[in-house]
């Protein structure tokens, strides 16, 4: 069984910790929630164990499907263990529908359909506040190389139609989201980070309600309730 040793780093949400063993580290996903590149952070009783369980059961369930994902096991309620990974410094963003900062920055209507769907790439430095990066930039800056590149825009596209299929057989519409990446050992790439409501645009096909962070992004009311509801649906649909 892996124990947990030393805390390494703790982030916005998450403390991650070393084990007795050196390829894996435990994950322990925090009652935080932060908005404004965290400028804005808030203790939110329960969501801790929501996103783990939520991030624990679709990583399992793409994992099974194909893709190569860090995750290995979820030891406890808010605990995940995974392999240790190089992680890229970005954010790849997919936007099925205009929503979020597409929305106001080219002022199209809410919901509007994009196919094929938008990659967007965003370069991980609190510094610089995340700033937009396109493919060039990213080579010229030695991020990572164009190989590596067009496996996460593959990987990417393949995790869009499993986890659009999987949320519309729940009623729910997967607006955007925004997945990390990192490499092994081995130099083989790999999903990592975390796949919840806090990272994915989730919208009710019957009722229209946000069914993620916007909740608290925007101040509609308690986020607890609505991230249980979309662990219900998807345990209740395994
Ligand atoms: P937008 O660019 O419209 O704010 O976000 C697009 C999608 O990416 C949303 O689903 C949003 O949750 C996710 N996203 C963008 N930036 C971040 C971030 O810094 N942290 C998290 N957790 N999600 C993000």
């Amino acid at each position: 069984m892996t124990t947990k040793k030393a805390v390494l780093l703790t982030g916005k949400a998450k403390r991650v910790s070393t084990t007795d063993d050196p390829e894996l580290l435990w994950v322990e996903y925090l009652d935080q929630a932060t908005a404004l590149n965290g400028k804005r952070k808030e203790a939110i009783a329960g969501k801790g164990k929501l996103n783990l369980q939520i991030s624990a059961l679709l990583f399992a369930e793409l994992k099974a499907a194909g893709i190569p994902t860090h995750f290995v096991s979820a030891p406890d309620d808010d605990s995940m263990i995974v392999k240790r990974a190089q992680m890229l410094p970005l954010e790849v963003v997919l936007r099925n529908y205009a929503s979020g900062h597409f929305e106001t920055k080219f002022h199209v209507e809410h919901m509007r359909p994009f196919t094929p769907a938008i990659h967007e790439y965003y370069f991980k430095s609190d510094a610089l506040d995340d700033p937009f990066i396109n493919n060039d930039q990213i080579l010229a800056l030695g991020i990572t190389d164009a190989d590596t590149l067009a496996t996460v825009r593959h990987l990417t596209d393949r995790v869009n139609e499993l986890l659009t299929a999987r949320f519309a057989g729940i009623g729910i519409t997967l607006v955007d989201f925004k997945l990390e990446f990192g490499t092994l050992a081995d130099g083989s790439l790999v999903l990592a980070d975390e796949l919840s409501p806090d990272n994915f645009r989730l919208v009710d096909k019957d009722t229209g309600a946000s069914l993620d962070k916007d909740v608290f992004r925007k101040h509609e009311g308690d986020l607890q309730p609505v991230y249980a509801e979309v662990l219900r649906r998807l345990q209740a649909s395994k």
